[in-house]
C-alpha cells in the first residue's frame, strides 16, 4: 500500500528522496521520512531540549515552554496544515521536531553568546549547529556518525545559512547558492514555529506576569480576538479568557496561512517539487496577517525579550557561556576527555578543532547543567 498516495504531486514523496548520506536498506514498515523522525525522538539532543530555554529558564517555572515542549507544538501546527495542503505530514513532524536540536542552553542569549566566542573560529550558529548535531553529534549507530537523515530533513533543518557556510555544506548548501526554494515541507515548519513562538511567548509572558494584558490590548490582532472571546461568553475572565483568545489567534493565523499558500500554489502553477525549488516562496501569510504578525514581533522584542528581568537572566547566561568557553581554552585539560583534542604540530589548526569541541560541549549542555559546571568550574567547595 502506498501510504503517501494522497499527496500533492508538488509534495515531498519518501520514495522518490535524494537519500541518505550512508546508504541504508529502505525501512519495511514506515516511509523514509517517519524513519527520519524516530530516529530524532529517540536522539540524545532531544531529550535535551526538555532542560534547554526558550524564553523563560528551565527553573524559573513548571508551565513555561521549553524547547521541548515548543517544538511538539510546531509539529503539531505544521501537521494539521500539511494535512490541508496535503504535503507530506511526516515530513514536516521530522523537521519541526528536529529544527531546535542545535540550540544551546538560555536561548538566544546563549548562542549569541557562543557566537561571540567562536568569531575567531569560525562563528556559531544555532541552525548549522542543528544539522551538525544530526549529522555528526548523535552517536547511537555502529555504521556511521550521526542519524544519517534523509536529504530533505536535513535540508529543511537548514533554515538559512551564509554563503560561505554553504559552499561547505555540499548538498543541503547548494540553495543557498543556486538561489532555490526548499520543499514546501520545509517553508511550513519555518512558519509554524513562528506562529508557534509568537503566541506562547504571549502566554508565557503573561503567566510570568512581565506582560500585561493592559499592554496587550494595544496590539490589534489581540485586541479583536479577545472582543470576539468577550461577546461569546460575556463575563469571561482571567486565564481562561487569555486561553480562549490565544487559541483564536493562532487558529487564525493557521487558516491565513493554509488559504494564502494553497492560492499561491495553484496561481504558481508547480506541478513537481522541482517546479516548486524554481518558484518564489509558496508558503506565506496574506500581506495583512504579514503585517499582523511583525507587530506581534515587534511588541515581544519590546515588552518581553528586553524586559529589565529577562536582562538579568540574559545577562547571566551571556557570562556563564563566555566563561566556560574561555576557561576551556585557557585550559583544556578541564574538558571531559571526549572534547579534548590531540596537539599535532599545527598550533592553529589545533587551537580551532579545540575551539570547536569546546562550541560543541556548550551547546549540548542544558541550562541547569551549564549552570552547575560553572559553579564546578569556578567554586571551590563544588565539585
Ligand atoms: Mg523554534
Amino acid at each position: 500500500m502506498d501510504i503517501e498516495a494522497h499527496l500533492a504531486s508538488y509534495a515531498a514523496r519518501s520514495d522518490q528522496s535524494a537519500g541518505r548520506r550512508y546508504d541504508e536498506p529502505s525501512p519495511s514498515s514506515r516511509t523514509e521520512f517517519q524513519r527520519d523522525r524516530d530516529r530524532i525522538i529517540h536522539s540524545a539532543a532531544f531529550r535535551r531540549l526538555e532542560y534547554k530555554t526558550q524564553v523563560f529558564v528551565n527553573h524559573e517555572g513548571d508551565l513555561f515552554r521549553t524547547r521541548l515542549t515548543h517544538s511538539i507544538e510546531v509539529a503539531q501546527i505544521a501537521r494539521s496544515i500539511a494535512r490541508n495542503l496535503h504535503l507530506n505530514e511526516d515530513l514536516v513532524e521530522a523537521i519541526s521536531l528536529a529544527h531546535d536540536l542545535g540550540h544551546t542552553p538560555f536561548g538566544h542569549a546563549g548562542q549569541d553568546a557562543l557566537n561571540a566566542c567562536m568569531q575567531d573560529y569560525g562563528g556559531f550558529e544555532h541552525n548549522l549547529q542543528s544539522l551538525r548535531t544530526v549529522d555528526a553529534l548523535e552517536q547511537r549507530y555502529g555504521a556511521f556518525d550521526g542519524l544519517n537523515l534523509t536529504f530533505e530533513t536535513r535540508e529543511g533543518i537548514l533554515k538559512h545559512c551564509s554563503l560561505k557556510n554553504a559552499r561547505k555544506l555540499g548538498d543541503v548548501g547548494l540553495r543557498f547558492i543556486e538561489k532555490q526554494q526548499p520543499s514546501l515541507e520545509a517553508q511550513l515548519a519555518n512558519l509554524a514555529d513562528e506562529i508557534a513562538y509568537n503566541n506562547h511567548d504571549i502566554d508565557d509572558g503573561l503567566r510570568s506576569g512581565l506582560l500585561t494584558t493592559t499592554q496587550l490590548d494595544e496590539i490589534d490582532f489581540y485586541a479583536r480576538h479577545r472582543d470576539e472571546v468577550e461577546l461569546a461568553y460575556p463575563g469571561i475572565t482571567g486565564r481562561r479568557a487569555i486561553n480562549e483568545t490565544i487559541r483564536r489567534m493562532i487558529n487564525a493565523l493557521i487558516v491565513d496561512l493554509i488559504d494564502t499558500s494553497r492560492r499561491r500554489i495553484v496561481d504558481a502553477g508547480v506541478v513537481t517539487l522541482s517546479d516548486v525549488r524554481n518558484a518564489p516562496q509558496l508558503i506565506a501569510f496574506s500581506d495583512h496577517m504579514q503585517v499582523e504578525a511583525s507587530l506581534l514581533k515587534r511588541f515581544l522584542r519590546e515588552n518581553l525579550y528586553r524586559h529589565y528581568q529577562v536582562n538579568r537572566m540574559t545577562s547571566k547566561a551571556r557570562r556563564i557561556v563566555t566563561e566556560l568557553f574561555d576557561a576551556f581554552m585557557e585550559e583544556p585539560m578541564l574538558l571531559p576527555p571526549d572534547y579534548q583534542v590531540t596537539i599535532t604540530d599545527d598550533a592553529e589548526k589545533t587551537r580551532h578543532s579545540q575551539a570547536r569541541q569546546i562550541a560543541d560541549y556548550i551547546a549540548g549542555m542544558t541550562d541547569r547543567y551549564a549552570i552547575r559546571e560553572h559553579k564546578r568550574l569556578f567554586l571551590i567547595d563544588e565539585m
